[in-house]
């Protein structure tokens, strides 16, 4: 069987020419007759490992010496409770900005450790729009502001990055780091669970400003606590090795295909060629407003969702597969994440006209 088109928002498509390595590399790795998984995370070569993992993205982003990089676990969600625990320090209050499923849950967390403040909701327009940053209600003795430069879900993206002054920018990546480059020094935190653009789930990257450390709450786990982890070298405990060994292979590949400028050009042109199609049809139709339409997850909808049943079983057939929208949006969402190729929106868009000349 050939590999379908994988437009699954998460966990998601890997390259394929990762998933060739590893599978190579399984039984026998480095000559030394056994996996990755099966070795001490404290050996020379596993540690060997996790450097170039680090260092490959910090080439891959430009991160500065003064941000920490730090691989933990408990993905994404754990650090809706882990940010908090560690920047608020003897402030109250934090910021967030509401644009969507993920930064409702990112806030619900957080205000278990204090005073949420909602800046700005994109709710008045049923998350189809950003609020502008000139109605934001900022609060200038926040701990931090935190965001989700691309939502998921709602398919929401910012294509600006919030100023904030002397509050610290925490951003939740998960969908969207190394999609395009970024400023890092912009950032006070930025975090983001592998599944998309990096690697297995239950892995979380984090790179965070050392300047922050000091500010973790007494009751911090260890485990959690930034500032151990990273003198620990993410290694406090034992990592989720496989996961990192794969992320690790995921920064080469990346860096073969010529870095993260590279993949802008790419996923900006993946994304224009879906909305495009969708926008000149009068049967699929995208709910986002185009200031603010996601790169990397694009829901959709057909003229009759009666249809959707049918759409999506013939997707699957035609080897397109994982298209069904979230379900608390409807409809379909295509995720094109790094790791999908232009040729699969090709095939995408082929099936959906075909589908739409038949059907519609
Ligand atoms: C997928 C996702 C999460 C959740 O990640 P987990 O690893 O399941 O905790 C959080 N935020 C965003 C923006 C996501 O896309």
């Amino acid at each position: 069987m050939s590999r379908a088109f994988n437009f699954c928002s998460g966990p998601a498509s890997m390259p394929e020419a990762v998933l060739a390595q590893a599978q190579q590399e399984l039984l026998d790795w480095q000559g030394r007759g056994v996996s990755v998984m099966e070795v001490s995370h404290r050996s020379p070569e596993f540690v060997t490992v996790v450097e170039e993992a680090e260092q490959d993205l910090r080439d891959l982003m430009a991160i500065p010496d003064e941000y920490a990089v730090l691989f933990m676990q408990g993905g994404a969600t754990a650090q809706f409770a882990t940010i908090p625990m560690n920047l608020l320090g003897s402030k109250q209050q934090m910021d967030y900005v509401d644009t969507g499923v993920w930064s409702q849950k990112a806030s619900k967390e957080a205000a278990r450790y204090g005073e949420v403040n909602i800046v700005a909701s994109a709710k008045e327009n049923n998350y189809s729009k950003i609020p502008e940053m000139a109605e934001w209600r900022l609060n200038p003795q926040a701990a931090y502001l935190h965001y989700t430069p691309n939502e998921t879900i709602n398919g929401v993206e910012f294509a600006w990055v919030p100023e904030t002054g002397e509050v610290p920018l925490v951003a939740d990546m998960s969908s969207s780091i190394l999609s395009r480059p970024i400023d890092v020094s912009q950032f006070g935190l930025i975090y983001a669970g592998a599944q998309k653009n990096i690697g297995p789930a239950g892995l979380v990257v984090i790179i965070v400003k050392k300047s922050l450390f000091g500010n973790a709450l007494p009751i911090t786990p260890s485990i959690m606590n930034y500032e151990q982890v990273a003198k620990q070298q993410s290694m406090l405990n034992t990592p989720p090795s496989f996961a990192i060994y794969l992320a690790g292979l995921v920064f080469k590949w990346l860096k073969q295909q010529g870095g993260v400028a590279a993949m802008e050009a790419l996923n900006q042109r993946k994304a224009e060629k879906l909305y495009q199609f969708i926008d000149q049809s009068s049967f699929y139709q995208n709910p986002v407003d185009v200031s603010c339409r996601s790169w990397m997850n694009i829901p959709f909808t057909l003229a009759d969702d009666k249809l959707d049943k049918q759409f999506l079983v013939e997707a699957e057939a035609n080897q397109l597969l994982n298209l069904k929208g979230h379900r608390l949006v409807g409809g379909m969402r295509a995720s094109l994440y790094n790791a999908i190729p232009e040729q699969a929106v090709d095939a995408l868009i082929e099936y959906m006209k075909d589908f739409e000349q038949r059907c519609g």
